[in-house]
């Protein structure tokens, strides 16, 4: 049985004061049935560090270099996540991909620098809606993975995957428990006849996933949590997500 995982994603929001309100009201709601973690913007990390260090959540970057050290302005280290105690990196969020040209190529190689230094990198992958339209979500999303897959080798199945129509993201419009569970079982089987231990893989779900339907997509076989964008900063609403992953 996979112990179900919800990951709040900050993205470019918070502050000192937010933040600390937002963790105490997280912290205040425990214990959780699930693991639990924020992704927190870089410069806030050791913040969060310092309020969660005597808890079970768990905190992560949004990003990492590909690369180990040097003249990389404005990058940061796997080595620099791993100092200030990150559990997770999300690599390959859509945001990255579109905004930041990150190639399959480019978030494969950031997922092998955070699992050098030991931070599990939550690689995202999904489809455009021109891409959907087109009967082309399984490919898209086979090859995304398919990068990491390669790039990893025999540590692929330590990674954590995050399937987040792009589509779905801070749209508010929700894959359907009955799609996304197709695409999941589509990107299971794929890490199962590459890794050989895809059935203990957490798969996550991202895509406006809100209070009101995360239940019912939790329940989805092959979901094993969420990467929440949106809700992951109302305290209200990010307690009733990370209560209805059982
Ligand atoms: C995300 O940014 O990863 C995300 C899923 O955003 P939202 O929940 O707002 O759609």
């Amino acid at each position: 049985m996979r112990r179900k995982l919800v990951v709040g994603n900050w993205k470019m929001h918070g502050s000192r004061l937010a933040n600390a309100e937002l963790l105490a009201a997280l912290l205040a709601a425990r214990p959780f049935a699930a693991d639990v973690a924020v992704c927190a913007p870089a410069v806030f990390l050791s913040e969060v560090a310092a309020s969660l260090a005597a808890s079970d959540i768990r905190w992560g970057a949004q990003d990492v270099s590909a690369h180990e050290q040097g003249a990389y302005t404005g990058e940061l280290s796997a080595a620099m996540l791993q100092e200030v105690g990150c559990r997770y990196t999300l690599v390959g969020h859509s945001e990255r991909r579109a905004y930041h040209a990150e190639s399959d190529q480019l978030v494969a190689q950031k997922a092998q620098a955070a699992l050098a230094k030991g931070v599990t990198p939550i690689v995202c992958v999904g489809e455009t809606l021109a891409e959907r339209e087109a009967g082309q979500t399984d490919a898209v999303v086979k090859r995304q993975l398919s990068a990491v897959i390669h790039q990893l080798a025999h540590c692929a199945a330590e990674m954590v995957v995050a399937y987040e129509p792009v589509w779905a993201i801070g749209t508010g419009r929700t894959a359907s428990p009955e799609q996304a569970q197709a695409v999941h079982a589509v990107l299971r089987a794929q890490l199962q006849a590459a890794t050989g231990r895809g059935d203990s893989m957490k798969i996550l779900y991202g895509g406006s996933v809100k209070a009101d339907n995360a239940a019912t997509l939790f329940a989805q076989a092959d979901i094993d949590g969420g990467l929440i964008g949106g809700a992951s900063l109302k305290a209200a609403d990010f307690i009733a997500i990370c209560r209805a992953a059982q």
